[in-house]
Protein backbone atom coordinates (compact mmCIF):
# COMPACT_ATOMS: atom_id res chain seq x y z
CA UNK A 1 0.00 0.00 0.00
CA UNK A 2 1.18 3.73 -1.00
CA UNK A 3 2.59 5.66 1.98
CA UNK A 4 -0.04 8.31 2.96
CA UNK A 5 2.09 11.71 3.26
CA UNK A 6 2.21 12.93 7.10
CA UNK A 7 3.15 16.26 7.10
CA UNK A 8 4.19 18.38 10.46
CA UNK A 9 5.21 22.13 9.11
CA UNK A 10 6.83 23.15 12.77
CA UNK A 11 8.97 20.82 14.85
CA UNK A 12 11.71 22.06 17.18
CA UNK A 13 14.37 19.43 18.03
CA UNK A 14 17.31 19.86 20.64
CA UNK A 15 20.56 18.27 21.47
CA UNK A 16 19.44 18.21 24.84
CA UNK A 17 15.98 17.27 24.31
CA UNK A 18 15.29 13.67 22.73
CA UNK A 19 16.30 15.06 19.53
CA UNK A 20 16.05 12.33 16.57
CA UNK A 21 14.61 9.90 19.61
CA UNK A 22 11.11 12.08 18.66
CA UNK A 23 12.15 11.96 15.15
CA UNK A 24 12.12 8.38 15.33
CA UNK A 25 8.50 8.69 17.67
CA UNK A 26 7.00 10.83 14.76
CA UNK A 27 8.18 8.04 12.06
CA UNK A 28 6.77 4.96 13.84
CA UNK A 29 3.37 7.06 14.54
CA UNK A 30 3.29 6.93 10.47
CA UNK A 31 5.22 10.69 10.32
CA UNK A 32 6.58 11.10 6.55
CA UNK A 33 8.17 14.27 6.45
CA UNK A 34 8.35 17.41 8.70
CA UNK A 35 9.78 21.19 9.01
CA UNK A 36 12.20 21.20 11.26
CA UNK A 37 11.96 24.91 12.77
CA UNK A 38 15.23 26.41 14.36
CA UNK A 39 14.32 26.04 18.12
CA UNK A 40 15.82 29.26 19.64
CA UNK A 41 16.81 28.31 23.17
CA UNK A 42 20.57 28.60 23.27
CA UNK A 43 21.11 31.35 20.53
CA UNK A 44 22.99 34.02 22.77
CA UNK A 45 26.74 33.91 23.60
CA UNK A 46 26.76 36.98 25.97
CA UNK A 47 24.71 39.44 24.88
CA UNK A 48 24.59 38.63 21.00
CA UNK A 49 22.98 36.23 19.39
CA UNK A 50 25.71 33.75 17.62
CA UNK A 51 23.65 32.69 14.66
CA UNK A 52 26.03 30.53 12.47
CA UNK A 53 26.51 28.74 15.63
CA UNK A 54 22.99 28.57 16.44
CA UNK A 55 21.97 28.09 12.94
CA UNK A 56 24.72 24.58 12.61
CA UNK A 57 23.37 23.63 15.55
CA UNK A 58 20.04 22.91 13.73
CA UNK A 59 21.35 21.93 10.30
CA UNK A 60 23.49 19.32 11.99
CA UNK A 61 20.06 18.16 14.02
CA UNK A 62 18.07 17.67 10.69
CA UNK A 63 21.33 15.88 9.24
CA UNK A 64 21.18 13.34 11.83
CA UNK A 65 17.65 12.71 11.08
CA UNK A 66 17.93 12.02 7.59
CA UNK A 67 20.51 9.77 8.93
CA UNK A 68 19.00 7.84 11.31
CA UNK A 69 15.05 7.52 10.23
CA UNK A 70 13.29 7.08 7.01
CA UNK A 71 11.59 10.59 7.75
CA UNK A 72 12.21 13.74 5.34
CA UNK A 73 13.14 16.84 6.97
CA UNK A 74 14.13 20.22 5.88
CA UNK A 75 14.85 23.23 7.75
CA UNK A 76 13.89 27.03 8.77
CA UNK A 77 15.97 29.66 10.30
CA UNK A 78 15.53 32.56 12.00
CA UNK A 79 15.54 34.87 14.48
CA UNK A 80 13.02 34.36 16.90
CA UNK A 81 11.01 37.83 17.47
CA UNK A 82 11.06 37.11 21.24
CA UNK A 83 14.32 37.99 21.59
CA UNK A 84 13.67 41.50 21.36
CA UNK A 85 12.97 41.80 24.03
CA UNK A 86 15.47 40.96 25.54
CA UNK A 87 17.91 42.61 23.82
CA UNK A 88 16.13 46.07 24.32
CA UNK A 89 16.89 45.78 27.85
CA UNK A 90 20.79 44.39 27.20
CA UNK A 91 21.77 46.11 23.99
CA UNK A 92 18.74 48.76 23.46
CA UNK A 93 16.14 47.94 20.77
CA UNK A 94 17.69 49.51 17.98
CA UNK A 95 20.88 47.10 18.43
CA UNK A 96 18.26 44.53 18.97
CA UNK A 97 16.77 45.23 16.08
CA UNK A 98 20.11 45.28 13.90
CA UNK A 99 20.96 41.84 15.56
CA UNK A 100 17.61 40.79 14.20
CA UNK A 101 18.03 42.01 10.65
CA UNK A 102 21.98 40.23 11.13
CA UNK A 103 20.07 37.05 11.77
CA UNK A 104 17.63 37.05 8.88
CA UNK A 105 20.79 37.91 6.58
CA UNK A 106 22.56 34.87 7.72
CA UNK A 107 19.35 32.74 7.08
CA UNK A 108 19.25 33.98 4.06
CA UNK A 109 22.48 32.98 3.23
CA UNK A 110 22.07 29.45 4.48
CA UNK A 111 19.01 28.88 1.90
CA UNK A 112 21.32 30.49 -0.65
CA UNK A 113 23.74 27.44 0.18
CA UNK A 114 20.94 24.58 0.45
CA UNK A 115 20.85 24.14 4.15
CA UNK A 116 17.43 25.71 4.60
CA UNK A 117 14.19 26.36 2.78
CA UNK A 118 12.98 29.08 4.92
CA UNK A 119 13.17 31.91 7.03
CA UNK A 120 11.48 31.51 10.53
CA UNK A 121 10.07 31.49 12.60
CA UNK A 122 9.81 35.45 12.45
CA UNK A 123 7.58 38.20 13.12
CA UNK A 124 6.11 40.20 16.65
CA UNK A 125 6.00 38.62 20.25
CA UNK A 126 3.16 36.52 21.02
CA UNK A 127 2.71 38.16 24.26
CA UNK A 128 2.22 42.62 25.71
CA UNK A 129 5.30 44.35 25.14
CA UNK A 130 6.15 48.02 25.45
CA UNK A 131 5.19 50.38 22.40
CA UNK A 132 8.91 50.84 21.29
CA UNK A 133 9.67 46.67 21.61
CA UNK A 134 6.11 46.57 19.69
CA UNK A 135 7.04 49.32 16.91
CA UNK A 136 10.62 48.01 16.61
CA UNK A 137 9.22 44.61 16.12
CA UNK A 138 6.99 45.51 13.23
CA UNK A 139 10.18 47.58 11.44
CA UNK A 140 11.97 44.75 11.85
CA UNK A 141 9.23 42.12 10.34
CA UNK A 142 9.23 44.46 7.27
CA UNK A 143 12.74 43.95 6.59
CA UNK A 144 13.10 40.50 7.16
CA UNK A 145 10.36 39.46 4.90
CA UNK A 146 12.26 41.79 2.04
CA UNK A 147 14.93 39.39 2.88
CA UNK A 148 13.22 36.56 2.50
CA UNK A 149 11.80 37.82 -0.81
CA UNK A 150 15.19 38.47 -1.77
CA UNK A 151 16.31 35.03 -0.66
CA UNK A 152 13.34 33.17 -2.63
CA UNK A 153 12.04 31.53 -0.04
CA UNK A 154 9.20 31.77 2.34
CA UNK A 155 8.78 33.29 5.52
CA UNK A 156 6.98 31.71 8.81
CA UNK A 157 5.04 33.86 11.40
CA UNK A 158 5.52 33.79 14.80
CA UNK A 159 2.75 36.71 16.51
CA UNK A 160 0.29 36.87 18.68
CA UNK A 161 -2.78 34.81 18.16
CA UNK A 162 -4.21 35.29 15.06
CA UNK A 163 -7.56 36.37 14.27
CA UNK A 164 -9.12 38.04 10.81
CA UNK A 165 -7.44 41.33 11.70
CA UNK A 166 -4.28 40.17 12.74
CA UNK A 167 -4.13 38.25 9.74
CA UNK A 168 -4.69 41.61 7.62
CA UNK A 169 -2.17 43.38 9.53
CA UNK A 170 0.69 40.92 8.85
CA UNK A 171 -0.62 40.97 5.11
CA UNK A 172 -0.64 44.95 5.05
CA UNK A 173 2.96 44.40 6.08
CA UNK A 174 4.00 41.83 3.60
CA UNK A 175 2.45 43.77 0.87
CA UNK A 176 5.01 46.92 1.94
CA UNK A 177 8.08 44.58 2.13
CA UNK A 178 6.83 43.37 -1.16
CA UNK A 179 6.45 40.02 -0.44
CA UNK A 180 3.51 37.92 -1.71
CA UNK A 181 1.68 36.99 0.82
CA UNK A 182 0.71 33.65 -0.61
CA UNK A 183 4.59 33.11 0.55
CA UNK A 184 4.19 33.97 4.19
CA UNK A 185 3.02 30.96 6.65
CA UNK A 186 1.31 32.24 9.79
CA UNK A 187 2.42 29.57 12.34
CA UNK A 188 0.37 28.62 14.95
CA UNK A 189 -2.89 29.61 13.09
CA UNK A 190 -6.44 28.68 14.59
CA UNK A 191 -8.32 27.39 10.92
CA UNK A 192 -8.54 31.20 9.51
CA UNK A 193 -8.88 28.91 5.98
CA UNK A 194 -10.98 30.89 4.18
CA UNK A 195 -9.64 33.75 1.79
CA UNK A 196 -11.63 36.43 4.06
CA UNK A 197 -10.00 34.68 6.96
CA UNK A 198 -6.68 34.55 6.20
CA UNK A 199 -6.32 37.80 3.80
CA UNK A 200 -3.49 35.40 1.40
CA UNK A 201 -1.67 34.41 3.99
CA UNK A 202 -0.94 30.50 4.26
CA UNK A 203 -2.04 29.08 7.47
CA UNK A 204 -0.37 26.60 9.51
CA UNK A 205 -2.65 25.17 11.87
CA UNK A 206 -2.42 23.53 15.41
CA UNK A 207 -3.13 19.69 14.94
CA UNK A 208 -6.00 19.84 17.59
CA UNK A 209 -9.01 17.63 16.56
CA UNK A 210 -11.30 20.19 16.59
CA UNK A 211 -8.90 22.51 13.80
CA UNK A 212 -8.64 19.62 11.84
CA UNK A 213 -11.95 19.18 11.31
CA UNK A 214 -12.56 23.11 10.81
CA UNK A 215 -9.94 23.71 8.42
CA UNK A 216 -10.86 20.45 6.56
CA UNK A 217 -14.32 21.32 6.28
CA UNK A 218 -13.55 25.04 5.34
CA UNK A 219 -10.64 24.44 2.50
CA UNK A 220 -11.23 21.08 1.45
CA UNK A 221 -8.46 22.12 -1.47
CA UNK A 222 -5.94 21.18 1.52
CA UNK A 223 -4.33 24.55 1.43
CA UNK A 224 -2.71 24.72 5.19
CA UNK A 225 -0.52 22.30 6.63
CA UNK A 226 -1.15 21.06 10.22
CA UNK A 227 1.67 21.52 12.98
CA UNK A 228 2.67 20.39 16.61
CA UNK A 229 4.76 23.05 17.34
CA UNK A 230 6.68 20.56 19.53
CA UNK A 231 9.54 21.90 21.33
CA UNK A 232 11.52 19.34 22.84
CA UNK A 233 12.28 20.95 25.96
CA UNK A 234 12.69 18.45 28.56
CA UNK A 235 11.93 20.36 31.45
CA UNK A 236 8.13 21.48 29.93
CA UNK A 237 6.69 17.78 28.74
CA UNK A 238 3.52 19.35 28.23
CA UNK A 239 3.65 22.35 26.92
CA UNK A 240 2.86 21.44 23.41
CA UNK A 241 1.47 18.50 21.67
CA UNK A 242 3.38 15.18 21.72
CA UNK A 243 5.94 14.64 18.50
CA UNK A 244 3.57 11.70 17.18
CA UNK A 245 0.36 13.87 17.18
CA UNK A 246 -0.45 15.06 13.25
CA UNK A 247 0.19 10.80 12.40
CA UNK A 248 -1.73 10.24 15.38
CA UNK A 249 -4.85 12.80 14.11
CA UNK A 250 -4.35 12.13 10.25
CA UNK A 251 -4.50 8.55 11.21
CA UNK A 252 -7.74 8.91 12.82
CA UNK A 253 -9.52 11.23 10.83
CA UNK A 254 -8.84 9.27 7.79
CA UNK A 255 -10.74 6.57 8.92
CA UNK A 256 -13.93 8.51 10.42
CA UNK A 257 -13.72 10.33 6.86
CA UNK A 258 -12.92 14.03 8.49
CA UNK A 259 -10.24 13.88 6.21
CA UNK A 260 -9.89 12.73 2.61
CA UNK A 261 -6.73 11.00 1.13
CA UNK A 262 -6.46 13.45 -1.53
CA UNK A 263 -6.89 16.58 0.67
CA UNK A 264 -3.78 14.90 2.31
CA UNK A 265 -1.13 14.76 -0.94
CA UNK A 266 -2.58 18.39 -1.72
CA UNK A 267 -1.91 19.95 2.10
CA UNK A 268 1.28 17.18 2.80
CA UNK A 269 2.65 17.22 -1.24
CA UNK A 270 1.39 19.84 -3.38
CA UNK A 271 1.58 22.47 -0.87
CA UNK A 272 5.30 21.92 0.24
CA UNK A 273 6.38 21.55 -2.60
CA UNK A 274 5.11 24.64 -3.93
CA UNK A 275 5.92 26.77 -1.07
CA UNK A 276 9.09 25.05 -0.03
CA UNK A 277 10.12 23.99 -3.86
CA UNK A 278 11.37 20.85 -2.07
CA UNK A 279 10.08 17.38 -3.36
CA UNK A 280 8.84 14.51 -0.34
CA UNK A 281 9.02 11.14 -1.61
CA UNK A 282 6.62 8.65 -0.50
ZN1 LIG B 1 7.99 27.40 17.18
Amino acid sequence: MARVPVFDNHVHLRPDGHHVEAAKAYEKAGGTHFMLVHSPHDDFVGDTPDWERAYDRTVATAEAVRKETGVQCWVALGPYPVHLVRMAETLGVERGVQQLIKGAETAARYVEEGKAVAIGEVGRPHFEVSDEVWDASNVALEEILGIARGAGCPAILHTESADPEVMADLGAIADRAKMPRDRVIKHYAPPLVKPEECHGLFPSIIASRKHIRKAAADAPGGRWFLETDYIDDLSRPDVVMPVDTVPRRVSGFLQSGDLGEEMLWKSGVEWVERLYGVHPEL
